[in-house]
């Protein structure tokens, strides 16, 4: 017999999912640890997957030489059963490799592909026995050692200079260890409500339904879902299981983190996309060593080694940022999901605005859903909506209308403080007529169509329908059509001139480059060193400032007319999210939204914060588009540097497609990227497992045509370019 292991390799050239044969020789190894291994000539990192005993003469008939492992990289198990689990679900879910998906699941300094050396350590003296010194000096180093036996070297030669000294005498030896991350001590003082009656009935609800469970919490911003989960995270913590707890953005959501650290001290992780690398790694290792008992961070921090888990909370649960944008591109809701099942815990999903999945399968009683209907603290905000077409008759002034510069004239003289936020999809260039508000559309999709500059068209990105541009309105004959929205920097200029008593800050993608500047500039706003704060879709999430007491919407449907069927929900999140940022102390907030079409639903329901009425009209045009949630979609992009041979390899992969359900739309060409040229082919299908298996079909074809074109592919998209 011969001890043998199969073990998945980092040889990303290849898109091939499996494992190779080893011998283990003389290596102790095991399941979840990563080695060293030559492959095709090259050392390269492998991930043990199974050890097992073979017969040398079936070892030996074998029509290849199997070669011995390398070297072993992890004295301990790196990746646990259920890593494995998940990594398995995730390469099936996402058609990706099971080794990308480790790749994706791995903090970068424990991915396959580095290797240990580059982790921090920090280097001890450790006291070891009594010895004759001289000097007061080195009598003082002595008797400060017997009190402190391990302290950092760094620390002992600010104090001392006989390290050298000491050690040649036997009487401390250095000792290396990885550095680890300081858990700090957070005393604040922290709010413990008693729950109201609709929170109470929301947790007991939730604690009624044993093991694991989906939860949909759906309230108004305020209406007290953190509160609900943080006393269920205390009581899950209560019984020695560990939480995790996934936001969208960090630096928007410090409040969250504030929060739960607050209450539940130093047993807090902290994990999101600012930390440097070797921050992350920390932190990975203080879940993994089962230092702390809660995660609070973003997308990632799903992949937190916990052993026993008892809740998972996905907060803002319908946010994009949930969604990853490169291969394997994963949606952290499936995966939490998924974990949750597996540790048989319940998790909750949070949002005063569910995406339609979510709220659907609640609909259906799949998920359970929990209905908070009433702020805590009871004032809503009074929402008006301000027809632009009305008031660009009498005001030529496209940005702001006069009831918007009233109002934040008025604010100005009571010094509260302002939001102005400037929908940044807006910018996806349409043709909009300015006097009747019309935009074009492609006729056989219902979509708005966009503006290629370039070639003066107008392309629709779902089907292959495209039109030349004319500036002419083609509802009411107008020349006034606008071609894109305006931006922030202008909107900014414009503000000084129209106030120039107002200190105005901007926050977009532009003045936000460092990834530190939306904290800074949040706290100063909050400290009131700025009156407005003018900025895009990401002033609209979690911010909750009391003196804040007008959001203003300068483009409030700007972002119906993108060519995405999720335009109108992405509208509908961002008004309603926006709306919650007015008036939350004390002062009744006011919220003004301009619009074109001020009739459509998603403005309706955002005035009225009237989500089922949302739901219903929305789900009406989803079944009749046969969109998500009634469908599953997947996007297949293929590229090469070629046009002709995309074509062609997608003929080769379609002609021998037999999947009847799944219906595949035509090829659509898209910008080229980085002068890659991109085809994509959208597939539908009701059936999600029906769908993944063909999409896994057209890769096994391309691999077995051994095709030139490459393949990107999307499994649930969030949204289409
Ligand atoms: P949401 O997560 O739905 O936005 P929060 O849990 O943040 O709501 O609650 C909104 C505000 O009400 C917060 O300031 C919170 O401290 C406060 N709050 C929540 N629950 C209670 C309660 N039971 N009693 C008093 N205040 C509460
Ligand atoms: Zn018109
Ligand atoms: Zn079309």
């Amino acid at each position: 017999m011969e001890k043998v292991a199969d073990i998945y390799i980092e040889y990303t050239a290849m898109a091939v999912d499996q494992s190779y044969l080893y011998k283990v020789n003389q290596y102790n190894v095991e399941k979840g640890m990563r080695v060293y291994i030559m492959f095709a000539g090259r050392k390269i990192v492998g991930i043990i997957d199974r050890v097992y005993e073979m017969p040398k003469t079936e070892l030996d008939a074998l029509p290849y030489k199997v070669q011995a492992i390398d070297s072993v990289i992890d004295e301990d198990v790196l990746l646990n059963e259920e890593a494995f689990h998940l990594a398995r679900f995730m390469a099936n879910r996402c058609v990706a490799s099971v080794m990308s998906c480790f790749q994706a699941m791995l903090p970068s300094k424990l991915k396959p592909k580095s290797t240990k050396q580059n982790i921090r350590k920090e280097v001890y003296v450790i006291y070891q026995q009594d010895k004759e010194v001289k000097g007061q000096k080195q009598k003082e180093a002595l008797a400060y050692l017997q009190e402190h036996p391990k302290i950092k070297r760094q620390d002992f030669n600010k104090r001392y200079s006989c390290l050298q000294r000491f050690i040649e005498l036997g009487i401390v030896v250095l000792q290396e260890e990885e550095k680890q991350a300081e858990v700090e001590q957070i005393n604040l003082a922290c709010d413990h409500f008693k729950l109201q009656e609709a929170q109470q009935q929301a947790l007991d609800k939730i604690k009624a339904i044993a093991g694991h469970h989906v939860h949909l919490l759906h309230g108004v911003t305020g209406s007290g879902k953190t509160e609900i989960f943080l006393q269920l995270a205390s009581e899950v913590l209560a019984q020695g299981k560990q939480v995790l707890i996934l936001v969208p953005e960090i630096g928007l959501t410090a409040q969250m983190v504030e929060r739960v650290t607050c209450r539940f001290g130093k047993s807090v992780a902290i994990y999101h996309s600012n930390l440097n690398n070797q921050q992350k790694y920390e932190q990975y290792k203080l879940v993994k060593e089962k230092k702390v008992q809660i995660v609070v961070g973003t997308r990632s921090s799903v992949f937190m080694p916990f052993e026993q888990l008892g809740l998972i909370v996905l907060d803002e649960e319908h946010d994009a940022s949930y969604k990853q944008d490169s291969q394997p591109r994963y949606h952290c809701r499936d995966l939490a999901i998924e974990r949750a099942r597996y540790h048989d815990c319940p998790i909750v999903l949070a949002s005063a605005t569910p995406s339609l999945e979510s709220y659907a399968r609640a609909y259906k009683g799949n998920y359970q859903l929990l209905e908070l209907k009433e702020r805590i603290h009871k004032n809503m905000p009074v929402v008006h909506v301000v027809d632009m077409k009305e008031s660009m008759k009498h005001d030529h002034d496209a940005l702001l209308s006069v009831s918007l510069k009233n109002a934040i004239y008025e604010r100005l003289e009571k010094n509260e403080q302002v939001i102005l936020l400037l929908n940044r999809r807006g910018y996806t260039p349409v043709l909009r007529c300015l006097d009747c508000g019309e935009v074009k559309k492609c006729p056989h999709c219902d979509i708005a169509l966009n503006y290629h500059k370039q070639t003066n068209r107008l392309v629709c990105h779902y089907c292959e329908y495209h039109e030349p541009a004319y500036f002419v309105c083609s509802s009411c004959g107008s020349k006034n059509i606008s071609t894109s929205g305006f931006g922030t920097q202008r909107l900014e200029e414009y503000l000084d001139e129209l106030f120039p008593q107002a200190r105005v800050v901007r926050m977009d993608q532009d003045t936000m480059r460092r990834k530190d500047m939306h904290e800074v500039v949040l706290r100063e706003f909050e400290q009131h060193k700025y009156d407005i704060l003018v900025g895009t879709q990401m002033i609209a999430k979690g911010l909750d400032i009391p003196n804040v007491t007008l959001v203003g919407i300068v483009n409030a449907d700007a972002s119906l007319q993108r060519e995405d069927f999720r335009s109108v929900e992405v509208t509908f999140d961002l008004l309603v999210q926006a709306s919650g940022r007015s008036g939350r102390g004390d002062k009744i907030g006011e919220v003004i939204m301009q619009a074109y079409q001020k009739e459509h639903y998603a403005i309706r329901c955002a005035q009225n914060q009237d989500y089922d009425t949302f739901f219903k009209k929305e789900m009406q045009f989803r079944h009749l588009g046969k969109y998500p949630p009634y469908t599953y979609l997947a996007s297949l992009i293929f590229t090469n540097d070629k046009v002709d041979q995309i074509y062609q390899d997608i003929d080769t992969c379609f002609e021998v497609f037999d999947y009847p359900n799944v219906h595949h739309l035509r090829a659509v060409q898209l910008q080229k990227r980085k002068d890659t040229l991109r085809v994509r082919k959208i597939l539908k299908c009701a059936n999600l497992d029906e769908l993944i298996a063909s999409v896994h079909f057209i890769k096994n074809e391309l691999l077995k045509n051994k095709c030139k074109s490459k393949l990107e592919i999307d499994i649930n998209p969030l949204f289409l370019e």
